[in-house]
């Protein structure tokens, strides 16, 4: 086991936390400590924020064209690819993720940091006409500091989605990455500075959430605020924004419907309904983790979908099956809570493999259904691989119960008629709708982001850039 405390970087240096506090990083697959992190405090994020300031105001950092911060990220985005099996093989330490899964991750954080450094001198002001004699220029302008605080389910690729358009457009950054998961933001931490960030444009503090994230939150050298986590932590982490009158964006999970009409293909629909609650065990933002079913096809979808999740297992990363280890034993408690608690049938589980350890943090997928709208299964996130299938008539049935969460942040329709998927992706009220498809966490490009419990603010594609800076309107009377 290696203790490695300096993981925090300020001012281009790494450091530990002042009171030589740490935090023991274990592996899900079979839940052994493997290292430490520092628990860094108020002092460490403190120390970050100023040399973010300093770097944004007055450093190298400062001086560079929006060309020359493209290049730097599209220089980071090389490094990530270049070492994207030994990130992959860390991630899955840290996370207990698939190694395929871990792999993927590292493709698409590379492709965060390629997309955005394209884009760095590719946002435009605009001009407008006005009065006689006047010319009027707005124009788009970095926020200057910006907190981010990140979840541990997928901690590099969250890494490049907050980080790289907060850079792009100019901003110096403050990460806070999860306790749970955070050797791969290090990592990545490093090739940034190594491939020439300079110091105190990127700034890590490792610790704990109601510490250093709080801090985080709270100081008043921030200027805006990332935050992606439960919609407990976000409603803090909105407060702290409200009471300096910054602004924020936040992500917080969904319950996201799937709904496939009685003319869906199922050949098709099939593979995807699994992929999206399985993929990284359910713990996605995005997962699907509702199949609504119209009725006539119910019984035909169920026992597809039976034959498909007794099929799925889940085991150690190096094993490489369908899905990892749960983050921690606090989530596979918590998940298996809401399996132990369900009043709804069960109709299939997977399996744990046979050489999976008996200390990692496991849980077998869960199919449930029918569902009844009201219960704990149809309303809450559950973050873990467990499905939920629900009936419904007509389209207006499907639209009220795909509705009837707090939530909204993604949502898929499967059906041929091109009628039907109009006015269902009108009527449902998320973020993204997938017609004949679902994407969990899919598509760098496409702006992202919820409403209700979901959150708010958009991320990924160019609304990403513009969520990361405001706007000046500048008035100019020239007579
Ligand atoms: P969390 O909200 O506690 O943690 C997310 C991040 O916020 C971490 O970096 C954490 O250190 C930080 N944090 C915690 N308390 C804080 C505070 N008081 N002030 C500032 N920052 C703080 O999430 P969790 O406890 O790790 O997971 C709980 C549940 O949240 C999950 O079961 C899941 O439902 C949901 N979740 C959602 C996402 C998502 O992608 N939307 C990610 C992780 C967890």
């Amino acid at each position: 086991m290696s203790i490695n405390c300096q993981t925090c970087l300020i001012d281009g240096e790494w450091c530990s936390a002042s009171d030589e506090a740490v935090v023991p990083v274990l592996c899900p697959s079979d839940g052994m400590q493997f290292t430490s992190i520092s628990s860094g405090g108020a002092q460490e994020i403190d120390k970050a924020v100023r040399a973010a300031r300093n770097a944004f105001d007055h450093g190298q950092w400062s001086t560079l064209t929006a060309t020359e911060r493209g290049r730097l990220l599209y220089r980071l985005s090389t490094a990530i690819a270049e070492n994207g099996d030994r990130l992959a093989q860390l991630e899955a330490q840290d996370t207990g993720k698939p190694m395929k899964q871990a792999r993927a991750d590292m493709v698409a954080t590379a492709r965060y940091f390629e997309y955005y450094g394209a884009a760095a001198d590719k946002v435009h002001g605009e001009t407008i006409p006005y009065l006689n004699g006047y010319q009027v220029q707005v124009i788009r302008e970095p926020f200057g500091v910006t907190g981010h605080i990140i979840p541990w389910n997928y901690p590099a690729q969250m890494f490049g989605r907050t980080l790289a358009p907060a850079l792009a457009m100019g901003n110096a950054v403050v990460l806070k990455p999860a306790e749970d998961a955070c050797m791969v933001p290090i990592a990545l931490g490093k090739l940034a500075t190594e491939i020439g960030f300079p110091p105190g444009a990127i700034n890590i503090v490792t610790g704990i959430g109601a510490v250093a994230g709080a801090a985080l939150a709270e100081h008043p050298g921030v200027d805006f605020l990332s935050f992606t986590g439960s919609p407990e932590v976000g409603v803090l982490v909105q407060c702290a924004a409200a009471k300096r009158h910054i602004g924020c964006t936040l992500e917080l999970g969904g319950k996201s419907p799937q709904i496939l009409f009685a003319d869906a293909n199922l050949d098709a629909a099939i593979p995807v309904l699994c992929n999206a609650i399985v993929q990284n065990g359910g713990q996605t933002c995005s997962a699907g983790s509702r199949v609504l079913i119209q009725a006539s096809i119910y019984d035909q979808v169920v026992e597809r979908l039976a034959t498909a999740f007794t099929q799925l297992t889940a085991g150690g990363s190096e094993e490489d099956t369908e899905l990892g280890g749960l983050i921690s034993a606090r989530q596979q408690k918590r998940v298996q809570g809401f399996i132990d608690r369900a009043t709804a049938p069960v109709i299939a589980r997977g399996q744990i493999s046979e050489k999976a350890s008996d200390t990692g943090f496991f849980v077998a997928p869960a199919l449930f259904g029918p569902v009844d709208e009201q219960c704990e299964l149809a309303r809450e996130e559950v973050f873990g691989p467990v499905l939920s299938c629900m009936t419904f008539d007509d389209e207006s049935d499907a639209i009220r119960i795909a509705n009837d969460t707090d939530y909204g942040l993604v949502a898929g329709v499967w059906t041929d008629n091109a009628s039907i998927q109009m006015r269902m992706a009108k009527a449902l009220r998320v973020g993204q709708v997938f017609l004949n498809g679902f994407g969990a966490g899919a598509g760098i490009e496409l702006p992202f982001g919820g409403v209700g419990k979901s959150g708010h603010g958009r991320e990924k594609g160019f609304a990403a850039l513009h969520e990361f800076s405001t706007l000046k309107t500048i008035i100019q009377n020239h007579g």
